[in-house]
């Protein structure tokens, strides 16, 4: 479907509109009036003659032709009536700027239905309601009421919240910021942010995507949408509290690590979202997306008039992981003839604290010029002879000539300084007000075009016997069991090329003993028992058994003590296991998110994972790349690698084990969690062991 109507319309009627100033349907079509909005604007209120000069209708179909975009402001309860009349005219785009609705409580939300389904009916879309309303600046559309339209730009804005769109306009207004629209999407009755996603993906005036969100309304599409789109154009996304919907009660380890927070910092990862915890640095970032190029490389260059800043910036660059570029000697000659004798040459270019706007043109063309720098930031302090505007203008022409490389103003201060960063911002050139936050703007840049150039994503598929887990799985739902316990979990683990140790079950300890007789010495006796979980914080584990006599000694422990422990459980044995000597623990699970699917999780495994909580996480299905990457993220991952002395362990077997667990969860959805807990990893060319395993499923 077209959005053109909403960003484009040729009129607009305002239902509800008022003479009464400071009344929403009086603000909205005053906004429309003022904001020069050139199509032809309807008021329609059946009790006014005139609102705002313009001639009112007592309702739409009075209007001289049918309006193409309907604006409603009357109170909730008419809402309705008015949708019935949109649908009779075959209006098909409406933003309801009402409140009352789903956010107001049971009585709002049968509202909210019943103009779903007016609209479904007569196959309208619908902003809204409650919400602030839609601004397209280049069309001098303000359709809204938060306030005057902010200039024209790159950045395409979708915001959940009214009041925090209206602070982030006045901020806007404040700093130059220009936007291709603002859309406030309200309770999201119809139209939610993905449709709006992929509306200013379409958008050509639209060069970032960014918005506000409390939720999202369609985890799996998003995650599609999200990822084709990020390819093209970044999506900037303040993301606030989490509705709880994660908030699970977690039999495994991986489920109590996870919930909506890891969910969405793996979604968006996945996607290429660019995460923003703040409006301050969602614009930081946007206004760079919008105005300057991605940086090719991590090569950074400072220009400043004074010596701190620049240091200030260079650690910045080193503690951001980029790179703080080095000159040739052929830009530093260059630098040398055009620059005072004292000046510095070399990166951070110091043209001292009496430049004026000549030098800093001339040094910032050499820098641009060198094809060792990438990035140049331009710093400013406001010294007693500088020259703000002239500066500023003096980037602006010199990035000009070298639009393919990025360039940041750093203009510190305030007052002194303001004339020249309004220079710059609408110049193109985006604004920072400490040397970090430039810096860490280039690293976001850097760390988006390298998602975007990553490899494309090729997830392996591993042959395995998906037949036989699938029948232990149904042979649990059928009898209504939730979890599967180590032994069926570990054939279902082996079903997808997992090792586990050998063993099995004994119900006397002359049997454990005949078992361990055949595994040979050492093992390891637990317990066997569906309604054990946890099976060590029972005692119900004992390992290294080195003889006929401990394991006959740990056997009848174990039947003492255990069932006086938990005289409930169903206690059938005693498994005897071959002992893993070798190796590291380490944890491999998964979680299903409710909205987005299937996260794994990696880290320090044993019984230490909760209390450490050194773990990362992806989203199901996993490349091999990505699984690397999980690994990378640990601090366990350096202790793997092997510390001092210490023999590393085979991370590309770990790696595999998350591919073929990423496997199992993904053709499985009725796996709901897994931990494998220990999986123990060994030196390259050991086969890594699953030493245990549950699983817990739930029917589809
Ligand atoms: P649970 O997690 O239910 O308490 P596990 O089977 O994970 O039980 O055993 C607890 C710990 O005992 C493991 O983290 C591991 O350190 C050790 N362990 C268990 N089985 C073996 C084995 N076969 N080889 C070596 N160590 C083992
Ligand atoms: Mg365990």
């Amino acid at each position: 479907m077209s959005m053109e109507s909403f960003f484009n319309p040729k009129s607009v009627a305002v239902v509800g509109a008022s003479r009464q100033k400071g009344k929403t349907g009086y603000e909205i079509l005053a906004a429309l009036v003022r904001g020069g909005f050139a199509g032809q604007i309807f008021p329609i209120n059946p009790k006014a003659p005139e609102v705002e000069g313009l001639p009112c209708y007592p309702d739409l179909k009075s209007t001289p032709v049918k309006p193409e975009l309907v604006v409603i402001v009357v109170p909730a309860p008419m809402v309705p009536g008015v949708m019935e009349e949109c649908v009779e005219l075959g209006v098909k785009s409406v933003v309801i700027i009402t409140a009352g609705f789903k956010e107001a409580g049971e009585e709002g939300r049968k509202l909210e239905q019943t103009v779903v389904e007016i609209a479904r009916r007569g196959g309208i879309r619908v902003v809204g309601p409650n919400c602030l309303g839609v601004m397209v600046p280049i069309n001098k559309l303000n359709a809204s009421f938060g306030g005057d339209l902010p200039g024209p730009g790159g950045i395409g804005y979708i915001s959940q919240s009214g009041a925090l769109l209206a602070a982030i306009l006045d901020l806007a207004r404040a700093n130059e910021m220009g936007f291709s629209m603002l859309i406030s999407i309200g309770n999201k009755a119809d139209l939610n942010e993905l449709d709006f996603i992929d509306a200013m993906a379409e958008h050509e005036g639209t060069k970032v995507i960014a918005g506000y969100l409390e939720n999202i309304t369609d985890g799996d599409q998003f995650v599609l949408h999200a990822e084709r789109i990020s390819r093209q154009k970044p999506i900037l996304l303040m993301k606030s509290g989490g509705t709880g919907a994660g908030a699970k009660a977690a039999s495994s380890h991986t489920g109590s690590l996870t919930g909506d927070e890891v969910a969405y910092e793996v979604v968006f990862e996945r996607a290429g979202v660019i995460r923003c915890d703040s409006i301050r640095t969602q614009f930081d970032y946007a206004q760079a997306f919008a105005m300057q190029p991605l940086p090719k490389g991590p090569r950074v260059a400072v220009i400043t008039n004074a010596g701190g800043p620049g240091i200030m910036a260079a650690d910045a660059i080193e503690k951001a992981g980029l790179t703080f570029a080095k000159l040739t000697d052929a830009s530093q000659e260059r630098l040398a003839k055009c620059l005072p004798p004292s000046a510095n040459i070399h990166n951070p270019v110091d043209v001292l604290g009496d430049a004026l706007a000549d030098r800093y043109q001339q040094a910032l063309e050499i820098v641009l010029a060198d094809e060792g720098v990438d990035t140049a930031i331009v710093l400013l302090t406001p010294q007693a002879m500088s020259d703000d505007k002239g500066t500023a203008q003096a980037v602006v022409d010199a990035a000009r000539v070298h639009p393919d490389k990025c360039v940041l103003g750093c203009f510190l201060g305030a007052a002194k300084v303001a004339a020249g960063v309004k220079i710059l911002r609408t110049g193109g050139i985006p604004q920072y007000d400490s040397p970090e936050a430039a810096v860490e703007t280039i690293q976001v840049m850097c760390h988006y075009a390298a998602w975007k150039n990553r490899p494309k994503r090729v997830v392996k598929l591993f042959p395995v016997n998906r037949r036989k887990a699938e029948r232990i799985i149904d042979r649990h739902l059928r009898r209504g069991l939730r979890e599967i316990g180590e032994m069926d979990s570990k054939e279902i683990l082996e079903a997808y090329g997992f090792v586990t140790p050998r063993g099995s079950v004994a119900t006397t300890a002359q049997q454990a003993v005949n078992i361990a007789d055949q595994l040979g010495y050492p093992v390891v006796l637990k317990i066997w028992s569906p309604d054990i979980i946890h099976k060590s914080d029972v005692g119900g584990v004992r390992v290294g058994l080195t003889s006929a006599r401990d394991v006959t000694d740990a056997f009848d422990l174990m039947m003492y003590r255990i069932p006086r422990k938990m005289p409930n459980a169903d206690i059938l044995g005693v498994l005897v296991q071959e002992m893993c000597t070798r190796g590291k623990e380490v944890i491999l699970g998964m979680s299903r998110d409710p909205h987005f699917g299937p996260l794994l999780m990696f880290g320090m495994g044993g019984i230490m994972v909760e209390v450490l909580k050194d773990v990362a996480f992806h989203l199901a299905p996993i490349t091999a790349q990505e699984a690397k990457e999980m690994l990378v993220k640990t601090k366990t991952y350096q202790i793997l690698k092997g510390v001092r002395s210490q023999e590393g362990v085979d991370v590309d077997a770990i790696a595999e084990g998350l591919q073929r667990l990423s496997q199992l969860v993904t053709e499985f959805p009725q796996i709901q969690e897994m931990d494998v807990n220990p999986f123990m990893v060994g030196p390259e060319g050991v086969t890594p062991v699953a030493v245990d395993a549950r699983i817990s499923v739930e029917g589809m």
